[in-house]
């Protein structure tokens, strides 16, 4: 027997298949959650993955921010000893 009818897993509800989503890789051809369900859980994911892309980008750059810092520190303390020169360059 075809089932026409299922139970959304987000909200619940029994609702007509036809107001699930299409799915390949479910039997019934329909996802578990239904259109509405769907729509608000991508919404929100979209939501926090957009704030977590941002939390990681905004590490990430001071990650790279920080690395640069200690290179040109690492840099300026290995030209030390030619501050003296660097000075006389910059007088030329
Ligand atoms: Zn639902």
């Amino acid at each position: 027997m075809i089932k026409e009818e299922k139970i959304c897993n987000v909200c619940g509800k029994l609702k007509k298949l036809g107001e699930f989503v299409v799915s390949q890789t479910n039997s019934d051809g329909r996802k578990s959650r239904c259109k509405p369900c769907s729509a608000i859980i991508s919404k929100q994911w979209r939501k926090d993955n957009l704030q977590l892309n941002r939390a990681i980008q905004v590490r990430y750059y001071n990650k790279v921010k920080e690395a640069k810092n200690k290179t040109q520190v690492e840099y300026i303390h290995g030209i030390e000893g030619l501050t003296e020169i660097s000075q006389h360059l910059k007088n030329l």
